[in-house]
């Protein structure tokens, strides 16, 4: 089941496919509902390693964390190495609240909302877990560098919302 370079369309949600069986990457833009029917997606994505790039998530719905958790599980049933990476703000936060959205499964880095304390830019950024991890788990996010105006940001929200998933894992 090779599919490199594919991209699937499933409701709202575009799945961009790369690699193979062993290293698999896949890319999920647009909205994450009932008609992504993300379970399905079991036997296209199990590879020995794979690194799904949520970024472009904008939504995801009840039904739709059901269908990601049902997803997960059947991947690291499967033997397969799951990494989540640039995780969109909309999935962190059900990766914070919901244990079983991220069991089994390693999340490497994370958009959080950050402020410019000096211009009042207001953006997701993306934050590395391994670069920061000790100060994360004391939920003392980094202090950023505004591309704007090179200014210092600072986490617009609470830590626990964003963060809370590397203490209680
Ligand atoms: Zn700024």
């Amino acid at each position: 089941m090779t599919t490199t370079g594919e991209t699937l369309v499933r409701g709202k949600l575009e799945v961009t496919i790369e690699g193979d069986a062993t290293m698999r990457r896949v890319s999920l833009v647009g909205r994450i509902d009932e008609s992504a029917h993300l379970d399905a997606l079991v036997p296209t994505l199990a590879a020995r390693e794979l690194v799904i790039d949520s970024a472009g998530v904008a939504f995801i719905n009840s039904i739709g964390v059901r269908d990601w958790i049902r997803l997960m599980r059947g991947l690291v049933d499967h033997g397969t190495k799951v990494v989540l990476e640039a995780c969109s703000e909309p999935i962190v936060s059900q990766l914070n609240m919901i244990p079983a959205a991220r069991a089994g499964v390693q999340i490497a880095s994370v958009h959080v909302p950050y402020l410019c304390d000096a211009c009042g830019l207001d953006a997701a950024m993306l934050v590395p877990v391994d670069a920061y991890g000790d100060a994360l788990r004391a939920m003392k996010p980094p202090t950023l560098r505004c591309p704007e105006c090179g200014g210092a940001m600072t986490l617009a929200d609470l830590p626990e919302r964003y963060f809370t998933f590397l203490v209680d894992p």
